[in-house]
């Protein structure tokens, strides 16, 4: 914190110690001297970064600090080697592929599933990193198969995507497809509490996205995401679908569930299908789109389904 003033006097100056300021700068001034200021200011902030870093990895022991230098050389790795796998999503009136979700792979042997390459990520504060990491993948395979004009692409957001600026910057790769994306937001950590989250989905409906709601009734998302981001989509874990063809109480729920989306007018994605049972209930259920194994497994090029009932 910095504090101008064409007003000095010392009770101020004292008062701005007091709340913490670095320094107090008399108007007019020299842009040296705030330059001089601003520079000092980002070196403590760096240095007070790196000891904050040091006493999360654990007071800086040595081992915590090696811990942390490899756990930061698998997840360069793991960047450097990092794929995306398109599962094929399915409309259940024509049975045609409408669109892919995008899931993060990396070649990196320790981190064998996405939760890995996320908790790294948290644990590294690179989760930005790892987003603009995948949505570069994700707009080079668009473009490399010809930008086909329908083709939806499902690209899954961390809460912390969200407050990425380059998630909305106009110039960045996904952007240029906006129109072609779904973002899923799910809800880990009810970020429907946290910044303005209802305003940052509007805006990225404003640049062209449209926005789901991913695992709804997984324990995360909650229906009053519903009222936060108003999704275009909203997906259904699958732990709503697994068996649901002997749970009544998951039919009444699912069933109910989809009533309300379409008088939302949102479209629902049942996730996870793996038998024809499941698939049979769901479509009868009312959920328009369908993913899952036994339509189509996650592949590293986006592979149409083949499965037709
Ligand atoms: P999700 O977004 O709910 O993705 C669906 C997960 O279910 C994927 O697991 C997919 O491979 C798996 N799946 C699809 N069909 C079936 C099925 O019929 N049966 C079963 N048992 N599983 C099925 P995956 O790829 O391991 O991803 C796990 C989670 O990691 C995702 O859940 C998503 O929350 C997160 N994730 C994946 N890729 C990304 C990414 O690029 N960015 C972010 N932020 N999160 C990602
Ligand atoms: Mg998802
Ligand atoms: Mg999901």
């Amino acid at each position: 914190m910095i504090l101008m003033t064409g007003l000095p006097d010392v009770d101020g100056a004292i008062e701005a110690m007091d709340l913490g300021a670095l320094t107090y700068i008399k108007k007019p001034f020299d842009p040296a001297v705030l330059d001089a200021a601003l520079e000092r200011a980002t070196k403590l902030a760096a240095l007070a970064r790196a000891k904050r870093e040091v006493i999360d990895a654990g007071i800086g022991g040595s081992a915590a600090s090696s811990e942390r230098a490899a756990l930061t050389e698998s997840f360069e790795r793991a960047l450097a080697s990092l794929w995306v796998a398109f599962q094929p999503i399915v409309d259940g009136r024509t049975q045609a592929t409408i669109g892919y979700e995008a899931l993060m792979r990396t070649r990196e042997p320790t981190m064998p599933s996405p939760s890995h390459l996320l908790d790294a990520a948290e644990r590294l504060s690179r989760i930005h990193d790892l987003g603009r990491c995948v949505r570069g993948h994700v707009a080079a395979t668009f473009e490399r198969l010809g930008g086909a004009r329908d083709l939806l692409l499902f690209v899954n957001l961390h809460p912390a995507d969200l407050f990425d600026d380059q998630l909305f910057d106009r110039s960045a790769p996904l952007s240029r497809i906006s129109e072609n994306v779904v973002l899923e937001i799910t809800e880990r950590s009810a970020i429907g509490d946290v910044g303005d989250a209802r305003g940052r989905a509007a805006d990225l409906r404003r640049r062209g996205f449209r926005v789901a709601i991913d695992d709804l009734g997984a324990g995360y998302a909650g229906l009053t995401s519903f009222a936060t981001f108003e999704p275009e989509i909203v997906k259904l874990d699958m732990t709503l679908v697994r068996n649901i063809d002997s749970s009544a109480i998951k039919r009444l729920i699912v069933g109910r569930i989809a009533g309300l989306c379409r008088d939302l007018k949102m479209r629902v994605v049942a996730e996870g299908i793996e038998t024809e049972k499941e698939l049979a209930c769901m479509v009868e259920l009312g959920c328009e789109y369908l993913q899952g194994y036994l339509l189509g497994r996650p592949a590293a090029e986006p592979t149409p389904s083949g499965f037709h009932w």
